[in-house]
């Protein structure tokens, strides 16, 4: 017996209406020291209607975006180990990564479509988009898992004959 698993990514955005929904620069990454312009080619964004910052997730072309995840910029709190400005309630404390619900992490990798056209021998291995973005601004190409953990479906992702990752 085979079970169906619907291959259609629920959201799928091109990047001009990735853009149209966010606001930039992210301002809370420009504060940690990131480029404006390396900000600017992943898309990241601030989301109002979220109130987060979020990290648009790109599908294996490149082309549209599948899903989002998504970093609070308030304050860590030290009782609930959330996020959430002080004074306010630890009940609406958000946590510091977020994803988007059914999104299927296991299998993706961020900066894929980019890591498979660069002119580059090796490709970075990381945890998440900021280390990403910071070897995109030291000039390597890097994918991250989204987690701290390699999965067989992210392990099994096809790379040129000619890269070793
Ligand atoms: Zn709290």
């Amino acid at each position: 017996m085979t079970i169906d698993v619907d291959p259609k990514p629920a959201l799928r955005l091109t990047r001009d209406r990735v853009r149209d929904r966010l606001t930039f620069p992210a301002r809370h990454f420009l504060e940690r020291g990131f480029s404006r312009k390396i900000l600017d080619s992943f898309d990241v964004g601030y989301s109002a209607k979220r109130d987060r910052i979020v990290v648009p997730l790109y599908d294996e072309e490149g082309i549209h975006c599948i899903g989002d995840t998504f970093r609070s910029y308030k304050p860590p709190c030290g009782t609930c180990r959330k996020h959430h400005d002080p004074g306010v309630p630890c009940k609406y404390g958000q946590q510091k990564w977020g994803i988007m619900r059914g999104f299927a992490k296991r299998a993706y990798l961020y900066n894929y479509a980019a890591a498979l056209r660069a002119d580059s021998p090796f490709v970075f291995l990381v945890e998440g988009p900021p280390d990403v973005w910071r070897l995109g601004e030291a000039g390597y190409v890097g994918v991250a898992l989204l987690g701290s953990s390699m999965t067989d479906e992210q392990h099994r992702k096809q790379w040129p004959s000619t890269r070793r990752s």
